[in-house]
C-alpha cells in the first residue's frame, strides 16, 4: 500500500498520545490553572467514572476558564453524585440487545460491533459510561462466532463499528475485521462511529485508511464533535485525509447544557463542519444516564434551537434532532418548526 512505510511511525505517535492521556484530576486542574477547590468533587466523581483526557484535546481548552466547553465535557463534578431520579445505568436497555459478546443488535438491517471497549476520552455524558465492556472483550474464537452471527443473518446489510471507540483498536485488527466482513456477500456498507479523530487527530494515519478502505465496502465515518472549538487545524487535516480516501463523513453530537445549548454555538459548529465537508447528521437529546443530569436541556428548548437553525443555515447543515429510546428499532425525530 502507498502509505506502508509511514504507517508504523504515525501509529506509534497516536498510541503514545493515547497512553499519555491525563487520568489524574489534580494534573488536569494544575495544567489548566484551575481552582484547587474543584479537586475534592473531581476525585469523588472520577472514582465512579474515570477521568481521561488526551493531550491534543487538552491543548484546545482555554486555561483558567472553568466554563470552557471542552473542559465541561470531561471534568468530573460533584453534581454527578447527586440523586438523579429517572437517570439509569443502562438508559437504552442495551444489555438486553447485547445479542452475544461483541454484538449489539437492536436495529433492523444493521448491527453494532463492539470493536474496542476502550475510549481515548471519557465523556461525562456518555450513555455507555456504565456499560460492561469487560464482558465484550473478545477472544479469537468469540470473534469468529460474532462473524458467524453476521454471516447467518441475511437481513443484515450494514455493520457499524462501535465501542468504546472502535478506532482504539489497532490497524491490524481493523484490517482483518474489515476484510472478513467484506467477504460476507449480504453486507453492503460499513459505518464507523468514532470520536477518536476528534480528540487525537493523529489517529488518522495512512495505515488506518488502508485498513478501512481497502475492500469493496463503501465506508461512512460518523464523527462525534460537539463544539466548534474541537475543530482545529489538526482535525481539519485529518478530515481532509479521510475525505481524500473516499469516505463519506458525517457528524453526530449530543445537546449539552453549558457546552452547545446556545444558537450561536450550534451555528458555528455546523458552519465549521461544513467548511471541512462534514455533514451534520444527528443532534441527540441527552440519554438519561446516571451521573449526567447536569447536561440536560429540555425538549422545548432543543426544538426551538433547531427551529432557529433552520432559518439561518442551508438545510444540509442542520442536524436532525433525535431521541433514542430503549426498545425502539431506530431513533425518533423530534418535531421541529422553522422559527424566523
Ligand atoms: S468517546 Fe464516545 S463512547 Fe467513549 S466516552 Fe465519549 S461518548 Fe462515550
Amino acid at each position: 500500500m502507498i502509505h506502508g512505510s509511514l504507517a508504523s511511525v504515525e501509529s506509534d505517535s497516536w498510541q503514545s498520545l493515547l497512553a499519555s492521556s491525563i487520568t489524574d484530576p489534580r494534573t488536569l486542574l494544575e495544567r489548566l490553572n484551575l481552582d484547587p477547590a474543584l479537586l475534592g468533587p473531581a476525585m469523588l466523581a472520577s472514582a465512579d467514572f474515570a477521568l481521561r483526557v488526551p493531550e491534543p484535546y487538552l491543548a484546545r481548552m482555554q486555561p483558567g476558564d472553568v466554563h470552557d466547553p471542552l473542559l465541561r465535557q470531561v471534568l468530573p463534578v460533584g453534581e454527578e453524585l447527586l440523586a438523579q431520579p429517572g437517570y439509569q445505568l443502562d438508559p437504552l436497555g442495551e444489555q438486553q440487545t447485547n445479542a452475544r459478546p461483541g454484538i449489539i443488535h437492536k436495529y433492523h438491517g444493521r448491527l453494532l460491533l463492539i470493536v474496542s471497549g476502550g475510549c481515548a476520552i471519557n465523556c461525562r455524558y456518555c450513555f455507555r459510561r456504565h456499560f460492561p465492556y469487560e464482558d465484550n472483550n473478545l477472544s479469537t474464537a468469540e470473534w469468529q462466532q460474532a462473524l458467524d452471527y453476521i454471516r447467518s443473518d441475511t437481513s443484515l446489510s450494514e455493520v457499524i463499528y462501535s465501542g468504546g471507540d472502535p478506532l482504539a483498536a489497532n490497524d491490524r485488527r481493523l484490517a482483518w475485521l474489515t476484510r472478513e466482513i467484506a467477504d460476507i456477500k449480504h453486507i453492503r456498507r460499513l459505518r464507523i462511529h468514532t470520536r477518536l479523530p476528534v480528540v487525537i487527530p493523529q489517529r488518522v494515519t495512512g495505515g488506518l485508511i488502508d485498513a478501512l478502505c481497502a475492500t469493496r465496502l463503501p465506508v461512512t465515518m460518523v464523527l462525534h464533535c460537539n463544539h466548534a472549538n474541537e475543530i482545529d487545524q489538526h482535525l481539519g487535516a485529518a478530515i481532509q485525509r479521510l475525505r481524500a480516501a473516499g469516505m463519506t463523513l458525517l457528524n453526530q453530537s449530543v445537546l449539552l447544557k453549558g457546552v452547545n445549548d446556545q444558537l450561536q454555538q450550534q451555528l458555528e459548529l455546523s458552519e465549521k463542519l461544513g467548511d471541512h465537508g462534514v455533514l451534520p447528521y444527528y443532534l441527540h437529546v441527552l440519554d438519561h444516564v446516571k451521573g449526567a443530569q447536569h447536561f440536560h436541556v429540555d425538549d422545548q428548548q432543543a426544538q426551538r434551537l433547531v427551529g432557529q437553525m433552520l432559518s439561518k443555515l442551508p438545510g444540509f447543515l442542520v442536524p436532525r434532532l433525535v431521541r433514542e429510546t430503549a426498545g425502539c428499532a431506530g431513533k425518533s425525530p423530534l418535531p421541529v418548526e422553522l422559527i424566523e
